[in-house]
């Protein structure tokens, strides 16, 4: 059986795998993203994590043929490089992806952006495995999603494509001004349905300055808090609304919601389904919303889909 390494690397962490080919993981390691320190810092790091799989591979007999990544930042995917990326990576931006992990390791390299590798994990082993097509939409840290036909995600002509979190929610306003988004313009879903936007609605709403982030927030709720209740129905209704109208556009199979407030249970989860039910168009009704099922082998999974076959 054929064996690669599959990479997701993120802002804070850079995780991998083993992947065989019947979709197995046979092992993980992680370390630290050096987000401050430039690509050739990261790409050394990388391989440094490559090629302790790589050992513990060949350990037991194991040899590994390429190598798939899926990595934070626009991607293209064609040339394996870093369009751009947030600052939450300096340096990372401008870096060849492709070539200087190729050299650093000598094996094939093939790269996408990290959301999209974590949608073909879920298209090819998880909560989409056996769908023609999927919506992946995740929501926590920010919004993101990808749309997989066929094994394929659509990544877009200049590879932007998946960017669901940067379009216009008439949920992200506060006394008729809309609110500021990561992405520099103004009253996008994002700035309203993401998990550090839920803690933010809830101090606009007049929540305690003590309660100090989206965790407690959902503490509070649980609690009976009406404010904490209010900030989560929000962006739980905010969510729904969005999905429910890239699902009215794009008629997927399945929806998979995946990220961090689709993990915080059923206070979101009931108000996402419900305002992303009441968008959708009458043949659309009984359009299966999934929960992602993978969690963090889904990104190094589908990454490693990239180098497989
Ligand atoms: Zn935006």
């Amino acid at each position: 059986m054929q064996y690669v390494i599959g990479v997701d690397l993120g802002g804070t962490k850079t995780a991998a795998g083993v992947v065989g080919a019947d979709g197995s993981v046979l092992f993980m390691d992680q370390t630290p993203t050096r987000n401050r320190d430039g690509g050739e810092a990261i790409l050394d790091a990388t391989a440094a994590l490559v090629a302790s799989l790589r050992g513990r591979a060949a350990a037991e007999g194991i040899e590994v043929s390429a190598i798939g990544m899926g990595s934070a930042g626009v991607i293209d995917a064609a040339a394996g490089t870093v369009i751009s990326a947030t600052d939450a990576i300096l340096g990372w931006s401008g870096t060849d992806i492709r070539t200087g992990l190729g050299a650093r390791t000598g094996l094939q390299v093939s790269v996408v952006n990290d959301v999209h590798a974590h949608a073909l994990g879920e298209a090819w082993l998880g909560a989409a495995a056996g769908t023609d097509s999927s919506l992946m939409v995740a929501f926590g840290t920010g919004v993101g999603g990808s749309f997989v036909v066929n094994g394929h995600p659509l990544l877009g002509h200049r590879f932007v494509g998946g960017h669901v979190g940067h379009f216009a929610s008439p949920y992200a306003y506060h006394d008729g001004t809309a609110l500021d988004c990561s992405c520099g313009h103004v009253g996008h879903v994002e700035a309203i349905a993401s998990g550090p936007a839920i803690h933010a609605s809830y101090l606009r709403f007049g929540g305690s300055a003590e309660v100090p982030d989206t965790r407690a927030v959902f503490d509070l709720a649980r609690t009976g808090d009406a404010t904490a209740l209010k900030a989560i129905g929000t962006g739980a209704g905010a969510a729904g609304q969005a999905v429910g109208g890239m699902v009215n556009i794009l008629d997927p199979e399945v929806v998979v919601v995946s990220g961090g407030l689709a993990d915080a249970g059923e206070l979101w989860w009931g108000a996402m389904e419900r305002a992303l039910r009441q968008e959708l168009l009458a043949p659309l009704a009984d359009v299966p919303v999934l929960r992602a099922t993978l969690g963090n082998t889904a990104a190094i999974a589908g990454a490693a889909s990239l180098v497989l076959n």
